[in-house]
């Protein structure tokens, strides 16, 4: 995951709930270095994804949701349209909702 806003990479912390519905549990700033595309506790991404109910939002700018671009990469997200993805810079309207995360790759 990285930051919307400034681009930081981010580990994200997953857990699961129930079966095939994940949690963001934490985001936290990734050590120097760090390649960013962090995202622990679960091996690839079907499913559905929410926000644990102790999520405090995108460590770096506060950020409530998240979303899934097409390229595949996790950008935090404030609600805010449209969605510029830190990872491959296109944007687009983001479709759907947090537990069913829109691909904005039609942009
Ligand atoms: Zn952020
Ligand atoms: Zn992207």
């Amino acid at each position: 995951m990285r930051c919307s806003q400034s681009r930081q990479p981010l580990a994200a912390e997953f857990s699961q709930r129930d079966e095939g519905l994940w949690a963001l549990e934490r985001v936290t700033v990734t050590p120097e270095g760090g390649v960013g595309d962090g995202a622990t506790g679960f091996p690839q991404i079907t499913g559905q994804f929410t926000s644990a109910p102790q999520y405090r939002g995108c460590v770096v700018c506060g950020a409530m949701n998240y979303v899934k671009c097409g390229c595949q990469r996790l950008g935090c997200w404030s609600g805010a349209q449209p969605f510029t993805c830190p990872w491959c810079g296109r944007s687009g309207v983001v479709d759907g909702t947090i537990t069913d995360l829109g691909a904005i790759d039609r942009a």
